[in-house]
């Protein structure tokens, strides 16, 4: 029997729960000092103590996810905590395809990418000294959106970034990357692709909320002015979103795009979930400036099932069950290698 293993963090809870309803047995790589919160969760059939996430790439770990025929289902602390390197060593079978993970933890993969797979994107800006318009500055890699902020021209650029690098928050040496700023609604959109059947899920689309630009937009102008304070992007948490239905077509079309592309440049492709996220404007025009693939955070959200898919599925469908379900079906007939790398 096939069992289902994550690392015990970002959506874990909901993608072993899915794994249980599914029938799989479940396993948690969990980290000692959180051994206390899961325990409270009776879904989890077998945890492996760790000091460190990084032990899953050790032989003792790989030995017993082995015995257990584990599949590893990759999410945002393994693509922030881990290098493309070590993703790529793992030996157990890891869902979706662990070759498109370096895509999205390098910035200038992720252009390609997302050009290659025609998605409107925010303009880059190569140099500090070319900042025309407002941007935003971003670390490498899933940093959810810690030690990120904003410029309107190169001497703001410098004297954030200095302030940053003095209080710790990123190092003097680093890269960043900077893009102009698309303002507008939020949408972080998920969808599903399976290899079995080929076909593209829309699951859902969430908001981010995040720490502290949002405090910022509460407090009035005039306080906002005295605070030199460089607010960054730190998601607190998630909210649910419909779209307006005539947006859905394009969303799809965007879906589409995105899973061709993958196919092209990085086998086996866009498998499982991913999450295409930007902004809708004024005139309902998206923008895109991030993708995820592998499942987000926002899933969370849908539990019970998201809206969308409760239109697709005459069950309670979450992200996790669904992964499970794509891992079920593999296994009965015979195509784990479809959907595992
Ligand atoms: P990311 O790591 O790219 O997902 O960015 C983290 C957060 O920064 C996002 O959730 C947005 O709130 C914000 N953000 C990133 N890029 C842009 C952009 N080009 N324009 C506006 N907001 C952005």
């Amino acid at each position: 029997m096939t069992s289902i293993a994550t690392l015990g963090s970002h959506c874990s809870l909901q993608v072993l729960k899915g794994a249980k309803d599914e029938g799989l047995k479940t396993i948690l790589v969990c980290e000692k000092k959180r051994e206390k919160l899961y325990k409270r969760f009776p879904f989890i059939d077998e945890m492996i103590m760790v000091d460190s996430f990084k032990e899953v790439l050790d032989q003792k770990c790989q030995r017993i996810l082995e015995e257990n025929n584990a599949v590893l289902i990759p999410h945002g602390t393994l693509v922030a905590q881990m290098s493309s390197e070590e993703i790529e060593s793992i030996k157990t079978p890891v869902f979706g395809n662990k070759w498109i993970l370096r895509w999205e933890s390098d910035r200038e993969m992720k252009e390609k990418l997302m050009r290659e797979a025609k998605l409107p994107m925010p303009e880059p800006v190569t140099e500090p000294s070319q900042i025309e318009k407002l941007v935003i500055v971003k670390r490498q890699g899933a940093a959810g959106g810690k030690g990120y902020f904003m410029a309107a021209n190169e001497e703001d650029y410098n004297s954030k970034r200095n302030q940053l690098i003095s209080e710790g928050v990123i190092s003097k040496d680093e890269t960043l990357y900077i893009q102009e700023y698309a303002a507008g609604v939020l949408a972080y959109l998920t969808f599903f692709y399976s290899p079995l059947n080929e076909e593209l899920e829309f699951f859902g689309v969430d908001q981010r909320h995040e720490s502290d630009i949002e405090g910022l937009g509460r407090i009035p102008a005039e306080q906002q002015m005295k605070s030199n304070k460089v607010p960054s992007f730190n998601v607190i948490g998630n909210s649910p979103l419909v779209l307006r239905e005539s947006l859905l077509d394009e969303v799809y079309k965007m879906g589409e795009n995105f899973v061709e592309a993958a196919k092209r440049v990085v086998a086996p492709g866009m498998n499982g979930p991913f999450c295409i996220e930007g902004v809708y404007d004024e005139n309902a025009k998206f923008t895109s400036f991030e993708f995820s693939a592998r499942i987000v955070a926002g899933s969370n959200i849908y539990m019970d099932g998201s809206p969308y898919y409760s239109l697709l599925f005459n069950e309670t469908m979450s992200m996790g069950k669904r992964i499970a379900r794509e891992v079920k079906t593999a296994t009965e007939s015979n195509q784990l290698d479809k959907i595992t790398t």
